[in-house]
């Protein structure tokens, strides 16, 4: 099957980086410009059988970056990610033209704090809203008075991907707080961090660092139940549903 050409370049893996046996990064020469902005997504896939099986993925890497950079889950019973865990670097995929997504730092109410929270990939896009803010802070573009609170939640320790990074940054920069936390500590008896899932500490911290409707835009990435349980915390707790920003990554059966 020719690709139209007008409609998806032809990119190609040049790194991968194995986080566990079902979570992985690699990074990608697009093959051509892509415009984004820190939160959107990038399509893309394989051929196979004359027709493109492609999938929205998160873009890990800062705009400011030569190359993207992606955070993967594989779904064993899946139609693509079983395909993409088997790519090494070299190999090419499909990618479109145009990211998209509108899951982006709110610049508009003036909230200056931002409640990030995710499960496992769904830090791809606040790793990418880091990095770009940590640019921009460097420069003295960063706005003053802004902070990130990012809360990552897995089950198991060896499933944070990025945590160190994140770590990192948070040690180096006054406006990132960075929590991870896991839901199986019996499962990772070495951990001694935060434990529960995101939604049980949710109110916590949010507590803790006074986030609250007026001054606070909070964000839900991932896992389809986390979004559903979190969202109900936070609106109880007062935050309407323009202080709330969503990007489900899938829909549950
Ligand atoms: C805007 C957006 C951004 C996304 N970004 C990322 C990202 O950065 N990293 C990433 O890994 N995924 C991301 N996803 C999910 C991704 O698009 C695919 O849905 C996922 O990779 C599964 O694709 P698949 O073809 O292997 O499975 P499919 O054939 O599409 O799905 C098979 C079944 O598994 C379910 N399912 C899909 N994903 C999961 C999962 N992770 N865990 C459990 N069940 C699942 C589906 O609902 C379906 O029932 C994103 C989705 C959206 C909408």
């Amino acid at each position: 099957m020719a690709v139209p050409s007008d409609k998806f370049y032809e990119a190609e893996i040049i790194e991968r980086r194995d986080f566990s046996h079902d979570l992985w990064a690699v990074r990608i020469r697009p093959g051509g410009e892509l415009k984004f902005a820190p939160g959107q997504y990038a399509t893309f896939g394989v051929v196979e059988d004359n027709k493109v099986i492609e999938r929205p993925y998160s873009i890990v890497s800062s705009p400011y970056e030569d190359t993207l950079e992606f955070f993967f889950e594989l779904v064993p019973e899946g139609e693509l990610t079983p395909r993409l865990h088997k790519l090494k670097s070299g190999e090419r995929l499909v990618m479109r033209k145009v990211a998209k997504g509108r899951f982006t730092l709110d610049t508009q109410s003036g909230h200056k704090n931002h409640f990030l929270v995710a499960t496992v990939t769904g830090l791809a896009p606040y790793v990418s809203m880091v990095r770009t803010a940590q640019r921009d802070w460097k420069e003295g573009k960063f706005p003053a008075q802004h902070h990130l609170y990012i809360l990552q939640g897995a089950s198991r320790s060896w499933e944070l991907g990025y945590r160190e990074e994140m770590e990192g940054h948070a040690k180096e920069v006054p406006w990132l707080t960075y929590i991870p936390t896991i839901s199986r500590p019996w499962e990772d008896k070495e951990w001694k961090g935060e434990v529960g899932r995101c939604e049980d500490i949710l109110r916590k911290y949010s507590d803790q660092f006074g986030l609250a409707p007026g001054n606070t835009t909070a964000y839900l990435c991932g896992h389809p139940e986390m979004i559903e349980k979190a969202k109900g915390i936070l609106q109880r707790r007062g935050f309407l549903k323009e202080s709330l920003r969503e990007e489900q990554y899938w829909v549950q059966k």
